[in-house]
């Protein structure tokens, strides 16, 4: 006697999501992520691109892939850049091929970029999700971007300057979540991604 085989009615959503995820430099993004990747399964960071200076302590392929002005372009030139943006001096980017690769496999994709740079993954993947980590205040911002020391002040001035048009594009995003307290921010996001895969359209082709 053979066994009868369970037909089930819907089929799990087969690929994984792309999470879009913005804020200004200081928001607490890679805060609010880092807690978020330590307690949910199936996620997957997309490392960048960028032709920034490592800070001290990062190492090319963990936080970034550091790279010249030239092999950056040559990238963009090859397709091989997902989207790519110009950021206070430095061109940061997203290698394509992680990221569908990763999808495929049915993880779900965090990218962590600045506001150019996702206005280009919404046109491009309209399927993605797209959330904005604001900070509390403009003047809790600046306490956390110099509390924080890794930029000399000329740089954090040029950072607060762009936060200001950044704030400004968060009615683009399809969620924005406060950053008062980094539990509770990684609660909201981890409760975003758990609805969005409940979606009714993720489960049709
Ligand atoms: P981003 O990745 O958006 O540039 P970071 O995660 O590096 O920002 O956070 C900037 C600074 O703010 C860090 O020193 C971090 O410890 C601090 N921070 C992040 N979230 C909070 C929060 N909810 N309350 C207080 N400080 C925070
Ligand atoms: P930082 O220099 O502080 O690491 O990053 C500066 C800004 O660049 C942040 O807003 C960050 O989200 C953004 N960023 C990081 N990687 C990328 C990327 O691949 N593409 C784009 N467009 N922005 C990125």
């Amino acid at each position: 006697m053979s066994e009868a085989v369970e037909t089930p009615f819907f089929k799990r959503p087969r690929k994984g999501l792309l999470i879009v995820v913005s804020g200004p430099s200081g928001s607490g993004k890679g805060t609010v992520l880092k807690q978020l990747f330590a307690h949910r399964k199936g996620m997957f960071y997309s490392v960048s691109a960028t032709t920034r200076a490592p800070r001290p302590g990062e190492e090319d392929g963990k936080q970034y892939f550091f790279l010249t002005h030239g092999e950056f372009e040559k990238k963009i030139d090859e397709g091989d850049m997902l989207e790519h943006a110009s950021y206070c001096g430095n061109y940061y980017g997203t290698p394509r091929s992680a990221v569908e690769e990763k999808r495929t496999a049915g993880l779900d994709v965090i990218l962590e970029i600045e506001v150019q740079g996702a206005m280009q993954v919404k046109k491009s993947c309209p399927d993605c999700v797209t959330v904005f980590i604001a900070p509390p205040s403009a003047a809790e911002l600046e306490r956390r971007l110099r509390g924080r020391g890794t930029e000399p002040d000329d740089v954090i001035r040029d950072r607060l300057e762009t936060a200001k048009g950044e704030i400004g594009s968060a009615d683009k995003y399809e969620y924005i979540v406060v950053n008062d307290n980094v539990e509770s921010a990684e609660n909201i996001i981890d409760s975003i991604i758990t609805a969005e895969k409940s979606k009714t359209s993720r489960f049709v082709d």
